[in-house]
């Protein structure tokens, strides 16, 4: 694609980055066929060529307008695009860049500037999101219906004690802000799972968000200075031994390994973003490669697998869990689509309301055709968003290994 940005944006390392992505794209279009807003919405400027004419035309100094931003806004991040795309396209690393140029050129209505604002100073901190639960539990009976619908009981399985530490081998085990709060009980499952196979989950004395929502709610300043926070946190573990840095949500995970990327022209902080990401697993591709027999029993349970699209379009790691859950003893059941978000995507559930609830039902709709015992997922805003809409059994599918 030829582009034709002024030198004064030429001259950034966005703009030279948002123009090398650019100039790779051929405008075929296949990205649209599995686009899911493009799929809903039937709006060439819903899908991946459409919005990346959009941010090509702002680039270049077009006019841009609360529709532009719109079409934006309805893009879940997916990825889905990047996996079908013949060229490599780096759709989401154009995105952010062209959703937070846009968000300094286009003011907001009040409302959603305050929403925007209030869900960047409270889901990244783990004790004001825990405040927050806890008081939208009591007052529940008069919150608006969609926000009743978003609001999470508090979690019925119970969460057992950690693990001693007691093995040579050891990983970092990053727990995160919102999913200790919402399901507690991953965590612990992922440690005692990696027990049972002589490794030992180390924590770090802080929780930190891994700066996901920061990051894709254009907070960039804060996300990058998170970053380099965490690193500062997270380095002296790997220099101490720790063979991995885990995390058993799939976007953190994701986030994590986009470290170096995001902090590559950061001269003190690039070369430490590098080794943070090189040391980075999904808790699936962890455990792949060890002896599972240890973990091994008599499940004949039949699971549904929803892969996060930051597990599958994000990480590219397709067919790790069914993988395992197979290795393990438990039936896969077929899903359709599976490619396709749940509508879940970091805050879009809250922000984009109608068409989240459109995907999650598409998505329950195909987990649960084969009538499957446990609906699993690898993320906990997936895990959370299907259960909002479903009364089924959804777990993490770490916890289908624990003792
Ligand atoms: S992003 Fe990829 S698939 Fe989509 S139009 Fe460009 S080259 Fe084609
Ligand atoms: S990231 Fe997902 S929603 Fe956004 S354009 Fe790509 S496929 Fe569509």
């Amino acid at each position: 694609m030829q582009t034709n940005i002024p030198a004064s944006l030429l001259n950034t390392a966005d703009g030279q980055e948002a123009n090398r992505i650019l100039r790779s794209c051929v405008h075929c279009g296949f990205c649209n066929a599995t686009c899911p807003t493009y799929q809903q919405l039937g709006d060439e400027l819903d899908g991946p060529r459409g919005r990346i004419y959009l941010i090509k035309d702002m680039l270049e100094g077009g006019a841009v307008s609360a529709t532009t931003q719109q079409h934006l806004d309805r893009c879940l991040s997916c990825r889905s695009c990047e996996s079908t795309c013949p060229s490599g396209v780096e759709f989401t690393h154009l995105a952010d860049i062209g959703k937070a140029m846009l968000e300094d050129k286009v003011q907001r209505p009040l409302g959603q500037r305050l929403l925007r604002k209030l869900l960047l100073n409270i889901l990244p901190y783990r004790k004001r999101f825990s405040s927050l639960l806890n008081v939208a539990r009591i007052v529940k009976p008069i919150l608006p219906t969609h926000w009743r619908d978003q609001l999470p009981d508090k979690p019925k399985q119970i969460k057992a004690p950690f693990p001693k530490i007691q093995h040579q081998r050891h990983i970092l085990l990053i727990e995160g802000c919102v999913q200790p709060a919402l399901a507690p009980h991953i965590d612990s499952a992922t440690a005692h799972v990696l027990d049972q196979l002589g490794i030992s989950s180390q924590r770090t004395h802080i929780a930190q968000c891994c700066a996901a929502i920061e990051h894709h709610g254009h907070a960039k300043d804060a996300a990058l200075n998170r970053l380099r926070s965490n690193i500062d946190l997270w380095l002296p573990y790997l220099e101490q031994g720790a063979e991995a840095i885990i995390s058993s949500a799939s976007a953190c995970t994701l986030q994590i390994k986009e470290y170096a990327y995001l902090l590559r022209n950061d001269a003190d902080y690039a070369e430490k973003a590098t080794r943070i990401s090189a040391a980075c697993r999904d808790i699936s591709e962890f455990i792949a490669s060890e002896d599972l027999s240890r973990l091994k029993s008599t499940r004949r349970k039949s699971v549904a697998f929803h892969a996060p699209c930051s597990l599958q379009h994000g990480q590219k790691i397709n067919g790790v869990v069914e993988d395992i859950l197979l290795r393990v003893g438990y039936n896969l059941c077929p899903v359709a689509d599976a490619h396709l978000c749940c509508g879940s995507a970091g805050t879009y559930a809250i922000l984009e309301a109608e068409l989240s609830t459109t995907l999650r039902n598409n998505k329950l709709t195909a987990l649960t055709k084969a009538q499957p015992d446990i609906i699993a997922s690898a993320n906990i805003g997936c895990l959370h968003h299907l259960a909002a809409g479903s009364n089924h059994n959804i777990r993490h599918w770490i916890e289908l290994l624990a003792p």
